[in-house]
């Protein structure tokens, strides 16, 4: 579709030897759209996408004209309609987004259509990183054998996606073991300025040619936000909206506020940019953020690399904010080069950007926000997040008295803060605070080498001096993607991992998604028999009762290399600024201070092991998968071979009786409410992804069909079948429906 181009402002713009056609801001400002030079980033980066989609029905000129508004009033309530360059998808959701597209296939087939028309019509990857679970852990082999189960699982599933993957035009899966869908999309797939033939009308004369705009995405994870760090816009949808997305339909959205953060000072020596993120969230949900933009500005910005503005940019739902944008500049291109994107893409971002006011620069002036607020990032100290909130965050000082006021005003135990039971067969017990979890987990972190190589050489010290992990922790370590396996390797930290039991277990989210897996059998019924509040450190985003492990109840969030100190100290109850962490070899009192690395450390290790190399070869066959997917046989060919026994894939009934000839919608009568739920009600309440419980009607359904509750794994692997959907909505454990007298689970 040629844009209607009503401000003339479509141009062509000469990179080397290329030529592209864009829609230049700076035109559209001198033909109408007085001020827009103004704006902060990320909203330019929508107006660019309604200039060049501009049709008259879904965006008009009147759409294009309450950007200028905005720049008077700083607010709007304008809804305008945002078309993203393309979708991602993790497995979890993006199989029955698949499981539609598949079945429309066969309505197409049985209307006497062509089933080859059917594709998604922006491009979507998908990457398999929800399934793999820490079955295995600290031993040499945990890999191989999560993999193995992974694959045992899933093989239904698999099958399905590999089958996907080879029918469907615009459609990409990364298959399992690769990385993170957010890792792997900002360290491969995302391009920061998008380009795609099109029509454009140029000079009066209309012609294809190649259209240059900003990258832009919506996924069906919520931490889709992350990639803001890398300056494209984007954020996490619902199933339908991204389906919608895919199908080329826009996303409907009124004009957002947009909060300007200030960023000033430097990040103090020791302090992570996982101090930096829980910082941030708790100040911004103190403040309400929710659906506004967030973006970040300031001299601050020099200090924090495209990897540290990743993990501000991740944790976007958890301080409320449709996103948080950083905008191009030197580091983002430095990060493009790092990363081993091509030379001609690298040079089109800086042209683009900077022909378009997109580049900000040290003489850049400030846009315009609806309000301003300002971080020092001097002011930053070391913290955690918890026990049950990723906006509750405690400095590392006031850990200990932070989890003892817990048990008393969450858990309501402060009379048995000294209680200690034993484990059966072992020979330590087992207390309150006891951290039985200590996961270096999630994309927020594990796309961050700063903090990475942080907990590896903080894992080297400890074990220099002979500290250990106290025998009740369950150790993981589940990186975003093979870049940090890489560097892991080459530095020789990855063995100094595997001495304290932080074993690689897989590439995926893990206990980030709460497929930590089983404690210890012992470890279990001492917490289970005793009521033990037992706790959980990792390096992960949310931290709400139930979503890490069913065992544990107080949760914290923490940098990797906190994580990994937590797991030697084994629990919530010790001070770590002030308090010794365990004894060396001589009986000699270490501290946390004694092994935390310095910046110097971990930037040695970077600037050594860290090379645009590396991603080369990591990201060279990344649609390939290992042998195991190179095995999976697939039946089909443009429609799926549904299999009826299948627990795992079913084709759905939507399309049943389904007419060449739309028929009228009817009108919902007599509807009645069923359930009423109070506030902080998230996706995971109304339609859990955890665990199955035998006794629940998908329990059911699922034994019904021979399936063993030892296999019934999660919610989350069974979305591709409705039959188990509809009986898992509301199923989460913790919601209450109010209507009901009694506490009442569904
Ligand atoms: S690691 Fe966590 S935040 Fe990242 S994609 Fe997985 S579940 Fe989402």
């Amino acid at each position: 579709m040629t844009s209607l181009d009503s401000f003339k402002c479509a141009r062509t713009l000469k990179v080397g030897s290329k030529t592209y056609a864009y829609y230049s801001l700076p035109a559209a400002e001198k033909n109408g759209l007085k001020g827009i030079s103004r704006l902060p980033f990320s909203l330019k980066v929508l107006l660019e996408n309604l200039l060049r989609n501009e049709d008259g029905r879904s965006v008009t000129k009147d759409d294009l004209l309450a950007f200028v508004q905005w720049t008077k009033a700083k607010t709007s309530d304008r809804d305008v309609a945002f078309r993203p360059a393309r979708v991602l998808m993790q497995d979890f959701t993006g199989v029955p987004a698949v499981v539609d597209l598949a079945a429309m296939r066969d309505a197409m087939v049985h209307l006497g259509g062509d089933a080859k028309k059917i594709n998604p019509l922006v491009p979507v990857d998908l990457v398999i990183d929800h399934s793999v679970g820490v079955n295995f852990f600290g031993q040499a082999d945990s890999f191989k054998k999560n993999v193995e189960e992974e694959y045992k699982q899933n093989q239904e599933r698999y099958k399905f996606l590999k089958w996907a993957q080879r029918s469907f035009e615009n459609f990409r899966v990364v298959p399992p073991g690769t990385g993170i869908c957010h890792q792997v999309n900002l360290e491969y797939l995302s391009q920061t300025v998008w380009t795609a033939p099109g029509q454009i009308k140029v000079d009066g004369k209309e012609q294809t040619l190649e259209i240059a705009y900003p990258d832009t995405v919506v996924g069906t994870d919520s931490h889709t936000t992350m990639v803001n760090g890398l300056a494209v816009l984007g954020w996490g949808v619902g199933g339908i909206e991204a389906e919608a997305a895919m199908l080329g339909q826009p996303y409907s959205m009124v004009l957002p506020e947009v909060i300007g953060v200030k960023l000033t000072g430097k990040l103090k020596e020791g302090i992570t940019a996982t101090d930096l993120v829980l910082t941030v969230t708790q100040m911004l949900r103190k403040r309400g953020v929710v659906g506004k933009f967030v973006e970040f500005f300031g001299p601050g910005l020099a200090g924090l690399t495209v990897a540290d503005r990743a993990t501000i940019g991740n944790m976007a739902p958890e301080y409320g904010a449709t996103c948080g944008f950083f905008p191009i500049d030197d580091d983002t291109l430095d990060y493009l080069e790092d990363t081993n994107r091509s030379k001609d893409r690298i040079d089109l971002v800086k042209a683009y950007a900077q022909t378009q006011g997109m580049f900000r620069g040290k003489s850049t002036p400030d846009p315009v926000f609806t309000e301003v607020l300002k971080l020092d990032l001097n002011s930053i100290e070391p913290s955690l997040a918890g026990p049950k909130r990723p906006q509750d965050r405690v400095a590392l000082k006031e850990v200990k008295t932070g989890f003892s006021q817990s048990m008393d005003k969450e858990f309501n135990k402060a009379s048995e803060m000294a209680k200690r039971v034993p484990v059966t067969g072992r020979n330590h017990d087992l207390g309150h605070g006891d951290v039985v979890i200590a996961a270096i987990t999630s994309c927020t972190n594990t796309s961050n080498p700063s903090v990475m190589v942080a907990a590896g050489l903080l894992a080297k010290k400890a074990a220099a001096k002979g500290l250990k992990v106290k025998p009740w922790v369950k150790t993981s370590l589940a990186p975003g993607s093979q870049v940090v396996a890489d560097y892991y390797e080459k530095s020789g930290l990855q063995k100094e991992l595997d001495t304290l039991g932080f074993n690689l277990v897989g590439f995926g989210c893990t206990t980030c998604i709460g497929n930590s897996g089983p404690l210890p059998e012992e470890i279990s019924e001492a917490i289970n028999q005793n009521d033990l509040v037992a706790a959980a450190v990792l390096s992960g985003n949310r931290n709400f009762e139930g979503r890490v492990n069913a065992d544990v109840r107080a949760n914290y969030l923490a940098s990797p290399p906190l994580v990994v100190a937590y797991a030697i100290a084994g629990s919530m109850n010790i001070d770590l600024a002030k308090g010794a962490l365990g004894v060396d070899k001589k009986g000699k009192k270490v501290f946390l201070k004694d092994i935390w690395p310095t910046t110097r450390e971990i930037n040695s290790v970077i600037r050594k092991c860290i090379t645009k190399d590396v991603f080369k070869r990591k990201y060279a066959n990344v649609f390939k998968g290992d042998t195991q997917w190179g095995k999976i046989a697939v039946k089909g060919g443009l429609t799926f071979d549904w299999d009826d026994r299948s627990t795992y894939v079913q084709n759905p009934p939507y399309f049943d009786g389904m007419a060449k000839k739309q028929r009228p919608i009817d009108d919902i009568v007599d509807a009645r409410i069923l359930g009423l739920f109070l506030d902080s009600i998230t996706t995971d309440h109304i339609s859990p992804a955890g665990s199955i419980k035998e006794a629940s009607p998908a329990g059911e359904y699922l034994r019904d069909h021979q399936v063993r509750p030892k296999d019934f794994n999660q919610y989350g692997t069974r979305r591709g079948n409705h039959q188990v959907m509809m009986r898992g909505t509301f199923a989460n454990i913790r919601i209450k429906n109010q209507m009901v007298p009694r506490i009442i689970t569904w």
